[in-house]
Order: structure tokens, then C-alpha cells, then sequence
């Protein structure tokens, strides 16, 4: 499942893996955590036309078992070339899985979120993953003041209101 989105995208949403249903529609992020990602975009006032969404992993890990490291880095060259193509301004990687692979070194989320790494030299910012709101306290509050910081440190407009008042 390669992923959603418009090929000038300003932001990349970078997930985990697709999940069984992801995988059998095409879609990224159509389950609940995809609802509760989507929610928190639309509180955000982030524009569809300037999202690109995907995942670390190509394929449904079966039986939704974590990605193991292995398959992380059989698909990097699929998922580097996506990021060379869109050149967005902005990364948001979801989650330990898809930052440690993109960013090349172990993480603490926690401790890390929110703050701004660099990927083929763009901007990075990596936040929790919307499915794990189910056991982290404020974890959707968390996921929405992550990206808006990120948004907002970057200077990126990703709706036309704000392209029209700034
Ligand atoms: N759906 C996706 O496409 N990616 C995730 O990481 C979770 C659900």
C-alpha cells in the first residue's frame, strides 16, 4: 500500500505499516487511529490537497504484529524515493517505528516529540501514533500540539484561510 496524497504535498505523514484494511482498500488511515489523525488535522485547519500520507512499511504485517527492523529497511528505498519526489516541507513521522527509521537512531518518543530532526534535509518532527491514544493520557492533545508547533516553527500555511491572512 504505497500511500495517499498530492505530489507537491507541503506535509508527509509518515506511519507505521498499513493495517489488514489499509491493506485490502489501498488507503492509509481509514481505521481509528486514522479517524482520530484526521480529526485532529481538520482541527488543525490542514488542507487534504496539502497532505501526502504513507507508512514506513509497505505491506500489512500479518496477524498487525509490530514491522520488525528488517522490513523497515526493505522499504526505505521505496519510501525515500516517495520523499525525493514530493520534496514536502515538512515530515511528521507517527510513532517510534517510522522515526527510528527514518531518523537512523533509537528514540525515547517521549522525550523527543515534537522537536525538529532533519531527513534528505528536510524538516522532520516526529509525534506519537494516533493508536496509541488508547493508553496515552492526552495522547491526541499531544499528537494536535505537536504538529501545530511544528507548523507554526516551520512558518508552513496549509489551508487557504491562513494563505489568504498572512
Ligand atoms: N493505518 C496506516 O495506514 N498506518 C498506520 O500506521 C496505522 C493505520
Amino acid at each position: 500500500m504505497p500511500g495517499e496524497g498530492i505530489i507537491d504535498a507541503k506535509v508527509m505523514i509518515i506511519g507505521e505499516a498499513p493495517g489488514k484494511v489499509n491493506d485490502e482498500t489501498g488507503r492509509p488511515f481509514v481505521g481509528l487511529g486514522g479517524k482520530i489523525l484526521h480529526k485532529i488535522l481538520d482541527r488543525l485547519g490542514v488542507d487534504k490537497d496539502q497532505l501526502f500520507l504513507t507508512n514506513a512499511i509497505k505491506c500489512w504485517p500479518p496477524g498487525n504484529r509490530k514491522p520488525t527492523k528488517e522490513e523497515v529497511k526493505r522499504c526505505k528505498n521505496y519510501l525515500e524515493e516517495q520523499v525525493r519526489l514530493v520534496q514536502p516541507k515538512l515530515i511528521i513521522t507517527l510513532g517510534t517505528t517510522a522515526t527510528e527509521g527514518l531518523i537512523n537512531q533509537k528514540i525515547k518518543l517521549n522525550q523527543i516529540h515534537g522537536s525538529i530532526f532533519y531527513y534528505q534535509g528536510i524538516p522532520l518532527s516526529p509525534t506519537f501514533h494516533p493508536n496509541a491514544v488508547r493508553y496515552l493520557r492526552g495522547g491526541a492533545q499531544k499528537i494536535e500540539a505537536d504538529i501545530s508547533k511544528a507548523l507554526r516553527e516551520l512558518g508552513i500555511t496549509t489551508n487557504q484561510a491562513t494563505l489568504t491572512t498572512t
